[in-house]
């Protein structure tokens, strides 16, 4: 069980005005924010953040919109971070997204879907160190 996990508020939902309503949900979900930063990926780096997708059909759909606009970058802290972050996220497409999660009330679409959540533990660690280096992280 990991402690850990990492968060983007993507581009839709920056444009759209919601950030700071999702960074309180997160809050008052009991996540401790470790590190956050405003940052924009260029396409090769948000193509890089989803290497595992390479072969799959909206690769370059998902590389286009992540690289679209700015972005909120942040490492969270709680206890059984990733699963605790991913039910509070909601499904992949916001139209089968529980009532209250993140992605039912803010994703415009299942491309354009308001958040990411690590997967796994190991992919925390890794999304972790792509953006924030040990000098950004308290
Ligand atoms: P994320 O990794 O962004 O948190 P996820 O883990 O819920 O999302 P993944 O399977 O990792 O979902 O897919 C990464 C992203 O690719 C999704 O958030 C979504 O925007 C996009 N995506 C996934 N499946 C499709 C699809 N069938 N058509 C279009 N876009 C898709
Ligand atoms: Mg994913």
């Amino acid at each position: 069980m990991s402690n850990r996990t990492l968060t983007m508020i993507k581009p839709d939902a920056m444009k759209n005005g919601f950030s700071g309503a999702i960074l309180d949900m997160i809050i008052n979900a009991g996540f401790r924010i470790v590190a956050l930063k405003q940052t924009k990926l260029s396409t090769e780096k948000a193509g890089e953040f989803y290497a595992v997708h390479k072969e799959r059909p909206f690769y370059g759909e998902l590389v286009d919109f992540m690289s679209s606009g700015v972005i909120i970058a942040a490492i969270l802290e709680k206890e059984n971070a990733v699963a605790d972050f991913r039910t509070l996220i909601g499904a992949t497409n916001p139209a089968n997204a529980d009532e209250g999660t993140i992605r039912k009330k803010y994703a415009t679409s299942l491309g354009e879907n308001a958040v990411h959540g690590s997967d796994s533990d190991e992919n925390a660690k890794i999304e972790g160190d792509f953006f924030f280096s040990a000098l950004e992280k308290f």
